[in-house]
Parts: C-alpha cells; structure tokens; sequence
C-alpha cells in the first residue's frame, strides 16, 4: 500500500485517480481548491477511510503530515474556457503550484509525477507528435498561459530531478474524456454531447478539418499508473493515436446520440492546434501500455455519462 497525494483531487481527470488507487488498496489525500472540480466529484470517496479530501490551494502552501510515497500534481484549470478566464490562476499553479509539490515529494523522499498535456507540443509542425519534439507555442497568444505554464513546470520538474535528486515523472496527456467531464467546459465532447442530447446545433470550430485524438478516461489512468509505477522520467505521452476530425467527431456524436441537430460552423480559437495525435511507441515499449477502449465505445460511454445526468447538461 502507498500514501499518494493527489492535487487537484477533486477535478475530472484527478477523481478518477483518486478513485482507481482506492481501488487498488492505496491511500489518498486528494488537495483541491475547487476552483474548477468539485467536492461532489469525490463524494462517493469519502466514506472511505483510506480516502481524505483536504480544501487547499496548492498556490499558497502543500502541507501533508506523515509519511508520502507518491505525489501526483494535476491542479490546474485545464479547458480553454478556464484557463482563458483564470489566465493568471493558471500561470500560478502550473508555477508556484509545481513548485509546492516539487518541495512536498522533495520533503518526504516520494515519486513525483506531473500531469502535463499535449498543449506543450503547441500547434505542432511535426505529425504525429512524439516526445523528443520540442513544440511550436505562441507564448503571447491567449491559450500561451496554460501551454507555457506546463512547459514551465515540466521545466522545474527537470530541475528537481537533477538539483534535489527527486524521483520525477512527466506525463503529456492527451485529449481525455468521460464521466465527470462538465458539459459546459468548452470541450468539444461535452459541448457536442449536450448540444445533440437537447437537440441545439451542434457548433463546429472552423470547417472542422483540424483533427484531434482522443483517449477514453480509464484507458489514460491506467497508462498514467504504469508510468508512476515505472521508474521512466518521461515525458511520455499517453494518448489514443486514433486520429479524427473534429467535424467527424461531432457527426458521429449525434449518430451515436440519435439526434437531429443540424451541425453549425462557428469561428475557430486563436491557436487552435490544426493537428494533434500522439506517437505513444515510447509508451508501447517500455511500458507495455497501449489503449484499449475503442473510439465509438468511448464515446458511447460518455454519452451514457450524459445521459445518465441531465440535470447538467446546460
Ligand atoms: P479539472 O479542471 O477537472 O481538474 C483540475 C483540478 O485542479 C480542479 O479540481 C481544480 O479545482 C484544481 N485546482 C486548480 N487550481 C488549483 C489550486 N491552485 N490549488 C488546488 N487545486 C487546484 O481538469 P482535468 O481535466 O481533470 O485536468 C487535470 C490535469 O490534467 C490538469 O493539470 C490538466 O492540465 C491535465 N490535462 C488534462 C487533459 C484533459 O484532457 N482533461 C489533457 C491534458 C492535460
């Protein structure tokens, strides 16, 4: 059994951790702010007595009594809606924030992993992206908070590991999806799959070639785990290489839901990525992970996540 912290506890991806250690035998201490997760995403965690959900924000102190084995850092706003309204939160928790977990992990001689994205490779000139390329970032462009937060914060990992010696993982994650995602977070799965379930139309950045690929929750978590429990440094990415366009992705959202929402072609982002899908051979071959959860299966399980909740779907 392992002591794990877990920040960011409380959020999408960092509830299905929490949920998966417990599982596992392991106990948690899950730090949270609640700035963009919630309490309720854990409630069905904590009546466990290996289970403690403590409100912190991580930006102003990580304080954890008693032995730690494992720190995993996922605090941050992660969906363009977020951190485009949390610009300077954003920055500091991918800052200060790594730097109070870095110190946590350092202090109690843990491993150390952070969770960081895809969005480091920027809007990418190599396809697909492995990890050895280095990116292409706009870092004064409106999306450079978050892309050169984690760039930033996989840069300071790198400095614990070899100033302090500290036992550092890095994961880029790629698009994720499943229960607990909030309908409203600006996502194109969740935005797509409450547009199509309430019959709106459903609105397509662009002319929705640009592609995207993307991993069903519990294929991610169990890639993330091996890696924690490897002793790889990373980064490694950890993603679906199934690659679709986001035109596709909302056609079939709205076969898979049944509706007969028109689709509707909207304005794309500023430093929308035009491309993005992982090379995960790093993954495949040491650690022996590769996904398992096909893409309309996935999505099917989402959708059932929605569908299962209506009382969120906006
Ligand atoms: P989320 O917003 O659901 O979860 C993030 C959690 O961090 C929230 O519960 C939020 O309240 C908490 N948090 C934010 N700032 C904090 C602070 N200062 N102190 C304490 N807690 C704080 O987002 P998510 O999708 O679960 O993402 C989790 C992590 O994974 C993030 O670091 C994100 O960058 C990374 N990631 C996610 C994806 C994805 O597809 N979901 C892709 C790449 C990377």
């Amino acid at each position: 059994m392992t002591r794990t912290v877990v920040t960011g506890g409380a959020g999408f991806l960092g509830s299905h951790l929490c949920e998966r250690l417990l599982a596992d035998g392991h106990e948690v201490i899950a730090l949270d702010n609640f700035v963009t997760g919630a309490p309720n995403n854990v409630e069905h965690l904590l009546e466990h007595d290996r289970f403690r959900l403590v409100k912190t924000d991580v930006t102003e102190y990580v304080h954890v009594p008693g032995p730690v084995d494992e720190v995993l850092h996922f605090a941050s706003p992660a969906s363009p809606i977020d951190y485009l309204l949390l610009p300077i939160e954003t920055m500091k928790v991918g800052s200060i924030g790594t730097l109070h977990a870095l110190g946590l992990a350092k202090e109690k001689g843990a491993r150390f992993l952070l969770a960081s994205t895809s969005e480091a490779y920027g809007d990418p000139q190599v396809h697909p992206q492995p990890e050895t390329y280095w990116g292409h970032v706009n870092p004064v462009g409106p999306r450079g908070v978050y892309d050169e937060a984690k760039r930033f914060a996989e840069a300071l990992t790198m400095a614990y590991r070899r100033t302090h010696d500290v036992d550092t993982a890095i994961v880029r994650i790629f698009n994720t999806h499943g229960p607990r995602m909030r309908p409203n977070d600006g996502r194109a799965i969740p935005a797509f799959a409450s547009q199509a379930l309430t019959g709106r139309p459903l609105t397509v950045a662009g002319d929705g070639s640009q592609t995207r690929s993307i991993i069903y929750v519990d294929d991610l978590i169990t890639g993330i785990l091996a890696l924690l429990r490897s002793d790889l440094s990373g980064p490694v990415n950890i993603g679906n290489p199934h690659e679709t366009s986001v035109l596709h992705l909302a056609e079939t959202i709205r076969a898979l839901t049944g509706s007969s929402s028109d689709i509707v072609f909207v304005e794309r982002p500023v430093d929308d990525p035009t491309v993005r899908q992982p090379d995960i051979t790093l993954a495949r071959t040491q650690l022996g992970w590769e996904p398992t959860v096909g893409f309309e299966e996935g999505l099917s399980r989402t959708l059932g996540w929605f569908r299962a909740h209506p009382e969120l779907v906006p």
